[in-house]
């Protein structure tokens, strides 16, 4: 299949699957994960409609960044979807629209720091490590709401939503669980129902409206359970080559 078909066949299943839930397609986003693709690739995929693109290495977001936005200005959307170093929060602050990565209270605070610095405001996401698996980043969903309170009183940080990575799977339906996990999750933080002390606590939840999960393989489960964001590498543009 050539780029046009995959995207094309994607989007269908997307919106079919919103149809299936009765969810509006319009609130699905979808990333095109293209780390290790190279500019010529990423170019292709913007004249087929895409607009958003995750790295998981912050140089590369940099390097493609600065190339890219260049010809295409900021119609181009950046997303760090990999796990963010704290020496490296300088250099990718203002070049990602998104970082999806935010999991401790150091790393934060190190972006609270850079960007008041530059005096913007940084869009992140917590990352939860929502199936407990030791290879994976994220904090644990008991770590969540302590981790929550803490991030919402950093005047330069603004907290969008959620953001999981579901296990490796042959089957998409075993991620379903995880899935709706972190709908639940995603859904007690932005009505306050919770037995936490947020209900004393102001945040924006108007714009607490990202639920960022669903790869390649499990995209449609993903968007049945509520994902507003998926990130699609090998189904978009093909395997990865890692040599
Ligand atoms: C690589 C990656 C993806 C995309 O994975 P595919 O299986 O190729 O779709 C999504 N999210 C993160 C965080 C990744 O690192």
């Amino acid at each position: 299949m050539m780029m046009k078909e995959r995207i094309t066949d994607i989007l269908a299943r997307i919106e079919a699957a919103c149809e299936r839930s009765g969810r509006n397609y319009s609130d699905v986003t979808l990333i095109a994960v293209s780390k290790t693709m190279p500019l010529h690739m990423i170019e292709e995929a913007y004249n087929l409609g895409m607009r958003h693109f995750g790295e998981n290495k912050v140089q590369e977001l940099v390097r493609k960044h600065d190339e890219l936005n260049e010809v295409y200005g900021n119609s181009i959307k950046w997303h760090q979807i990999g796990h963010l170093q704290r020496n490296k929060v300088k250099q990718v602050i203002e070049k990602a629209d998104l970082i999806h990565s935010v999991d401790s209270i150091r790393l934060a605070h190190m972006i609270e720091q850079e960007s008041s610095k530059k005096d913007i405001i940084c869009d992140i996401l917590i990352q939860i490590n929502i199936a407990k698996e030791n290879t994976k980043d994220g904090v644990s969903t008991d770590e969540l709401i302590p981790l929550f309170i803490e991030l919402i009183r950093l005047p330069h940080i603004r907290v969008r939503g959620l953001m999981a990575i579901a296990p490796y799977v042959t089957n998409p339906e075993k991620n379903r669980e995880y899935f709706s996990k972190m709908r639940q999750l995603f859904i007690d933080i932005k009505t306050k129902n919770i037995d936490n002390g947020l209900t004393d606590i102001f945040f924006d939840a108007e714009s607490f409206n990202i639920l960022s999960m669903g790869m390649s393989g499990d995209y449609e489960v993903a968007v049945e359970e509520g994902a507003t964001m998926v990130r699609i590498g090998t189904g978009i543009f093909g395997e990865r080559d890692y040599s």
